[in-house]
């Protein structure tokens, strides 16, 4: 049987960047990565540009940055100055308008005052030549590459794609993540469950855990224990970049999903791993030709919170890797702050609680009552991992923890 580790390398090994395409520039690029070289169209700024609202002088007209100066012309932002500034000469400036020629500096608005006669009086000891001025180009050329391929988005990238005039952008498209429930018992959460029934929980779930690693969820709906059922929703899943389902994988009798999914094509790398919660599942590929990368098959057990786990440790790194971001380590080290006996026949990630310490992190176990407790993961921000055996682990020991996303 694979350890965690072995498991999620094998998943990584099959989990490529999906092709780019093109993306219309906005919000919904947020967190995309980037698919080209991004260059310059203008200069930034494309002139010599006044930072402050002020008076754009000559500093040979200002002795230790002291005179009275005739006000020749007002330009705002948007303006082009007309008058160029000569000796004994002021032009009245606003953030971001362009400077007029002569002028080699601007004096804050706050360092003057309009005397009676409508001449400018100014007061700046500290005047420096370029003052207040960004110059041409100075931020960016036309022709800089400004951003590169495999560049995540965040909004200023997102805004610098403006600047440079960019409408679209070459970027690695979300993956789109099928979810199928599976299970004769199982209702929909409007339903009450009669008896033997249990409400969906993972459907819901498992969209949104899909759509905080950012992949394009979309529900399948529930498919029952019954080839007939199966077949059609497996096939219809099979059309998506990834295809979780739940339920169905571990060794009873109505478990059909790893069969159902053999028949469709799917090649399973493993299935079970030396895990607790989470042990039966399943991972396999299914070729989709045209050059497409497979599609990434995650059976995962039926028990919510095997789902939820099995979810973090294999999907959400697999959907990291078809987005063409740079893995991401969630794993940490963190201190035991309370003692905690259990025994667990193989290595158990427990629903935990963080906190910053001292000497960094803590963490605590938190009271859980097995795979099907959700409710016993609200509390939960973090993973524990605790190794098999029958232990009374002490506070103040060291443990691997697994930090969960927000
Ligand atoms: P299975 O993996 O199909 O053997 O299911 C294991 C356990 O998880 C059983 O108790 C199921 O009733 C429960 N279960 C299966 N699917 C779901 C689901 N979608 N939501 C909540 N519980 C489920
Ligand atoms: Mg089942």
């Amino acid at each position: 049987m694979f350890t965690v580790a072995a498991a999620q390398a094998v998943v990584l090994t099959h989990a490529r960047p999906l092709p780019p395409e093109t993306a219309a520039l906005g919000a919904s690029l947020l967190g995309a990565a980037l698919a080209e070289d991004v260059h310059s169209d203008i200069d930034m700024p494309p002139y010599d540009k006044s930072m402050m609202d002020g008076y754009a002088v000559r500093t040979a007209d200002l002795a230790d940055g002291r005179g009275e100066l005739a006000v020749v012309e007002e330009v705002m932002a948007g303006q082009t100055p007309r008058l160029p500034v000569g000796a004994g000469q002021a032009t009245r400036v606003m953030t971001g308008a362009p400077m007029p020629a002569g002028a080699d500096v601007v004096v804050m608005v706050e360092r003057t005052r309009i005397t009676d006669g409508g001449r400018v009086h100014i007061d700046d000891p500290g005047l420096q030549p370029g003052r207040n001025i960004v110059t041409r180009g100075r931020e960016m050329r036309r022709g800089d590459a400004v951003l590169r391929a495999g560049a995540v988005l965040r909004p200023q990238e997102i805004g610098l794609l403006a600047t440079v005039g960019r409408a679209t952008a070459a970027v690695i498209p979300s993956p789109s993540v099928a979810v199928l429930s599976t299970g004769d018992e199982v209702v929909e959460p409007p339903e009450t469950p009669g008896p033997g029934q249990i409400r969906n929980s993972n459907g819901p779930m498992l969209l949104a855990q899909a759509a905080r690693a950012g992949g394009r969820p979309h529900y399948l709906g529930i498919a029952r224990d019954r080839l007939d059922s199966l077949r059609p929703l497996v096939a219809e899943g099979l059309q998506a970049d990834v295809l979780l389902l739940s339920g169905g994988v571990s060794a009873g009798k109505l478990d059909l999903t790893p069969g159902v999914l053999q028949e469709a094509g799917v090649v399973a790398h493993f299935h079970k791993v030396e895990m607790k919660p989470g042990k039966p599942v399943l991972f396999g590929t299914h070729d989709r030709g045209q050059g497409r990368p497979p599609t990434l098959v995650f059976g995962l057990p039926g028990n919510p919170v095997s789902s939820f786990v099995c979810f973090e440790l294999f999907v959400r790194p697999a959907i990291r890797r078809l987005r063409g971001l740079p893995d991401s380590d969630p794993t940490a080290s963190a201190i035991l702050s309370e003692d905690f006996a259990y025994r667990t026949d193989r290595p158990t990630y427990h629903p935990a609680r963080l906190e910053v310490g001292d000497g960094g992190w803590r963490v605590r176990a938190v009271p859980w009552f097995g795979s099907a407790d959700l409710r016993g993961l609200l509390e939960m921000d973090a993973l524990v991992v605790f190794p098999a055996g029958d232990h009374r682990h002490k506070a103040g020991t060291q443990f691997p923890v697994l930090r969960l996303e927000d």
